[in-house]
């Protein structure tokens, strides 16, 4: 099969021909329709968080069609134990010995991968593959965020790309109040966020119109943390959803102080996938996506990592 690996950290992908995988016991052999671009992908990619396996496939938002023609999704939760303390806590998100796709799994970047059929997440039938695969990653770990954000009304979005793009429109299904920061003076993306229904756009410097109830950062910057504290109101929530983040700097006790909460979001569990995949059909959410051919997998991540595109870019094989 044609795949692209990551045989190195911090050099480019490179496409080469591997033998086709075979399932194991329990695992699923998939066609790979679409596979969406998450910024793990880039953090991996860049040497930013560590690679367990080398080479490794990049690529965990992948939507496939297995063997019998059945459409199916496989998000970056690969593995659990289900047998550790957080797997018996309903926790399956921080397994002691999760096992992610395209990390420890080969992944999307990929014409075949195979997957643990367990782990595989029924897609609404209304999209397409290229539409479907962003909602399983930057989706539904946007959705858990959403939700450990809590039920404030006025929720700020920090970095609006993948994730915040839809997140941004469950948000405003739910009655919510949606304030989108970019980076300073990025008109395009802050006229973006105000088609999918923000109420007020702007640099991730400047301040909302009133203060917030809740925040999300999806950008990895941790200067962002202070910034988003310093516009909540009391009682209020910063959750930070990525899985790297720059180091967040020093700040007066006084942003915290009045029950303010600052806290990370890690993983998902198959029970935010399923609730999340049925939520947004009934949105219901619409993903803007950008395509590459498989080839091009390193310049996808080139355009991510310079902010070349809105919403998600989708790789086709
Ligand atoms: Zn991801
Ligand atoms: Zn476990």
């Amino acid at each position: 099969m044609r795949a692209v690996v990551l045989e190195q950290q911090g050099a480019p992908l490179r496409a080469v021909n591997l033998p086709d995988p075979a399932p194991g016991p329990g695992q699923l052999l998939l066609r790979v329709g679409a596979c969406a671009v998450c910024r793990t992908d880039l953090h991996l990619r860049d040497h930013e968080i560590e690679a367990t396996k080398l080479p490794v496939v990049l690529g965990h938002q992948i939507v496939g069609l297995t063997e019998d023609g059945r459409r199916v999704g496989v998000p970056w939760l690969g593995w659990t134990d289900g047998d550790c303390r957080y797997c018996r806590s309903d926790r399956e998100n921080l397994c002691e010995h999760a096992r992610f796709t395209g990390r420890e799994i080969d992944g999307g970047f990929a014409e075949l991968t195979v997957a643990d059929e367990r782990f595989c997440l029924p897609l609404p039938d209304e999209l397409s593959d290229e539409q479907a695969a962003p909602l399983l990653c930057g989706g539904l770990i946007g959705y858990r965020a959403l939700r450990l954000a809590g039920d404030g009304q006025r929720l700020g979005l920090y970095g609006f790309g993948s994730a915040a793009h839809m997140i941004c429109q469950v948000a405003v299904y739910q009655g919510r109040t949606v304030f989108a920061f970019t980076r300073p003076n990025d008109e395009r993306t802050q006229q973006f966020a105000r088609t999918l229904g923000a109420s007020w756009a702007g640099g991730s410097n400047d301040a909302p119109p009133e203060p917030m109830d809740a925040a999300i950062i999806f950008a990895p910057a941790g200067e962002l943390v202070p910034e988003a504290l310093s516009c909540l109101a009391p009682g209020g929530s910063v959750v930070c959803a990525g899985i790297h983040m720059s180091d967040i700097p020093s700040f007066a006790y006084e942003l915290l102080w009045h029950e303010r909460t600052v806290r990370s979001v890690a993983n998902l569990t198959r029970r935010d996938g399923e609730e999340f995949l049925a939520l947004a059909s009934k949105v219901p959410v619409r993903t803007t996506v950008t395509t590459y051919p498989l080839e091009q997998t390193e310049q996808a991540l080139a355009d991510l990592r310079a902010g070349r595109f809105e919403g998600t870019a989708v790789v086709v094989p």
